[in-house]
């Protein structure tokens, strides 16, 4: 007889990953990390940074060591809570790479060669490391490990979220019920921010432009300044539309910010013109981004606080690593490690 699968006891598990890969921008945070830090309230999460994944591309190892204390420092800052949520590092948690490589066995070569992003990122390499091609089994690792029922994902994580659900369900018809099978998180509250140079495309931390990009440790003046000097569109109505990009984007800015629906705001600023409207969008974001920037600069100092954090985690994610790993090397026939 099948046993039930491992369901989450209270509440939906859910896990976020990220690499540890510099600054956090404006688009991050509106449209990820604030919802992240809103599904503490009903939800078990694990957030982990994933320095295993980092390193499937070149990567200078000093600058890997300094943007995980860094990204650990942004997350905590925008408020993702070690008091309530396991915050850890990919590495320090054994089990990882562990499930992956027994999911690797359940994995066609073909399914992983077919994937977008491999075929993205190796197409812009000269040679393709192995790491980057069973990137996604890893993925599905980190999921399965702690038996996630919820990923939030981004478009770009959307096809690798059903390969984590193929050999979930794959592992479960072969070896019977163990895994849960992970859904995709699609947030209801989530805005897409675009650039402030070019409304036609999101705000990247790539963006050679750095007058593009808000990013969450700016100072305030630069915040204001890169506000100010946002692109808008022709006419001076402060109202959103196709026609109108980059004011739209603005008005979005400032909703999230604050909010207030985009309606009462174009109401509010109805004749009033661009250079009113880009100050009350410039102070609203320093509102919203100078207490996480305050807290970030604490942090970062504090690297006791912070190794602190991360041995917490770590240790709470073992616990749950530990228990799924056990389970799953007796389903495939490992013998017992002794004591
Ligand atoms: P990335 O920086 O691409 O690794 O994305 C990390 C998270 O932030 C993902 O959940 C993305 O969907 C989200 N994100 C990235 N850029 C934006 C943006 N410009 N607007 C809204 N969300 C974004």
């Amino acid at each position: 007889m099948s046993e039930s699968p491992e369901k989450p006891a209270g509440r939906p598990v859910v896990l976020t990953c990220a690499q540890p890969t510099g600054r956090l921008h404006l688009g991050n945070y509106l449209g990820a990390v604030l919802n992240w830090g809103r599904m503490q309230d009903d939800h078990d999460c694990y957030f982990g940074i994933v320095d295993q994944h980092a390193i499937t591309v070149p990567t200078v190892p000093a600058e890997l060591r300094d943007n995980t204390y860094s990204c650990l420092a942004q997350y905590v800052a925008c408020g993702l809570d070690p008091a309530r949520s396991r915050l850890f590092v990919q590495s320090h948690v054994l089990g990882h790479t562990e499930l992956a490589w027994i999911l690797g066995c359940l994995c066609p070569l073909g399914q992983l060669e077919r994937m977008t992003q491999f075929k993205d990122k190796s197409r812009k390499q000269q040679s393709v490391d192995s790491g980057l091609l069973f990137y996604p089994v890893l993925m599905a690792a980190d999921i399965l490990l702690y038996n996630a029922a919820l990923v939030p994902v981004g478009d770009d994580q959307k096809q690798h979220l059903e390969l984590a659900r193929d050999l979930a369900q794959k592992f479960n018809h072969r070896y019977s019920e163990t895994f849960c099978i992970p859904e995709p998180f699609l947030s209801k509250v989530g805005s897409r921010i675009m650039s402030l140079q070019d409304p036609g495309a999101k705000m990247s931390k790539s963006d050679p432009n750095h007058a593009a990009t808000v990013f969450i440790t700016d100072r305030p003046e630069d915040v204001r300044r890169k506000i100010m000097s946002a692109v808008t569109d022709s006419g001076a109505e402060v109202r959103s539309g196709p026609d109108k990009p980059g004011v739209t984007n603005l008005l979005s800015i400032m909703s999230a910010c604050t909010g207030r629906p985009v309606a009462a705001l174009e109401s509010e600023f109805a004749g009033r013109g661009y250079g009113d409207f880009k100050k009350a969008v410039a102070d609203a974001v320093i509102a919203t981004l100078d207490p996480v920037r305050v807290r970030y600069d604490e942090l970062i100092k504090d690297k006791p606080e912070l190794s602190r954090i991360l041995k917490a985690g770590a240790e709470q994610a073992q616990a749950t690593a530990f228990r799924t790993l056990s389970k799953v090397h007796r389903k495939v026939g490992f013998v017992e490690r002794p004591r």
